[in-house]
């Protein structure tokens, strides 16, 4: 549906949980402001949600958390969302950890594609960005998705001034003989370590410059915020989103539904709305209810005059 801006809204992203097993310095599951303790929306109360939002315009569903895959009715959720007719595009953002096991069954279950994300490739430096993490396991999991015929497979990396940036070459590299994408994303003003890190974000147009090899590839995708580039002779793509540097609001297209069943139309305001008790007892609303929240989706984000998430990224579904 078109917001009151003008904007057509079809991308729904959903946190379907908050619990993850990392627990990444600037994601923090199990750090402050309400992330510990919140019961999620069922698997029924979710598919529920998405199709009245299916009827409303939501074509893209991604699937992410906290992390999906630890939450033991993932398969019925992927299932169940896949199952929706009009959703053209059903993806899951995941830390990878489990996703060697189970890409052939998410991809049988109707799931298209996978974003993975991963900071380091340095088996000690994951560790510390993840609280323990093996990096090993998140390398089998590309494999995997790469083998199940999950497409495209995309890698996300947080750039962190004095964390990874010395790993932004070593990333590229994976698309040489990889046919992924590696995204490199700037550091938000979201959950206590981004809250605290404007001094530490690296700006995608800094990589750029200092990268003569890539060249530009021709925009596809339209509603994406990243840029893609490749390098001569490589398989797989470089990509950048831009949050902080490029402001692309006007063209935004998503809302987000958190663990706990609330609809947050945009990652950069705190303002959200609670659909648990229209969901779960007054069913027969729920569409003019999402309708109008939709509808008053916020002009855009101010990640750059100040603005601090209340939320963790956990909670919101990054
Ligand atoms: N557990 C899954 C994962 O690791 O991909 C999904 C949830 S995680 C919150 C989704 C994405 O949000 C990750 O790629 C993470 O890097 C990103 N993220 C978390 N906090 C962020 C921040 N402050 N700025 C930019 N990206 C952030």
């Amino acid at each position: 549906m078109i917001d009151h801006l003008g904007r057509r809204i079809e991308y729904l992203r959903i946190s379907v949980t908050q619990n993850c097993n990392l627990n990444c310095l600037y994601c923090q599951p199990g750090g402050t402001h309400g992330a510990s303790g919140c019961a999620s929306l069922s698997a029924e109360e979710i598919e529920t949600a998405v199709k009245a939002l299916a009827r409303l315009g939501i074509r893209k569903v991604r699937i992410t958390g906290g992390e999906p895959l630890v939450r033991k009715d993932i398969f019925d959720i992927v299932r169940r969302l896949a199952a929706i007719r009009q959703i053209e595009d059903l993806s899951m953002t995941t830390n990878g950890i489990s996703l060697a096991s189970s890409a052939c069954k998410l991809k049988d279950l109707g799931l298209h594609r996978v974003n993975i994300s991963l900071d380091s490739l340095d088996t000690d430096k994951f560790a510390y960005i993840t609280g323990g993490g093996k990096l090993e396991r998140v390398l089998q999991g590309v494999h995997k998705a790469l083998e199940a015929g999950l497409s495209p497979v995309r890698i996300n990396t947080v750039v962190v001034k004095g964390l990874n940036d010395s790993e932004i070459e070593s990333m590229m590299l994976l698309t040489k003989d990889l046919p992924v994408e590696v995204r490199f994303i700037e550091l938000m003003p979201v959950g206590e370590f981004g809250n605290k890190g404007l001094d530490k974000v690296v700006l995608n147009s800094d990589i750029i410059a200092s990268h003569p090899e890539l060249i530009k590839c021709e925009r596809t995708e339209t509603g994406s915020p990243a840029s893609y580039y490749r390098i001569d002779g490589y398989k797989g793509r470089i990509g950048f989103i831009s949050p902080m540097s490029h402001k692309f609001c006007d063209c935004c297209n998503r809302i987000r539904l958190t663990c706990d069943g609330r609809i947050k139309p945009c990652l950069g305001s705190n303002g959200e709305v609670d659909i648990t008790k229209v969901l779960r007892s007054e069913t027969d609303k729920l569409f003019d209810y999402l309708k109008q929240i939709i509808y008053n989706k916020p002009e855009g984000h101010n990640f750059n005059k100040g603005f601090r998430s209340e939320r963790n990224m956990s909670m919101i579904g990054g």
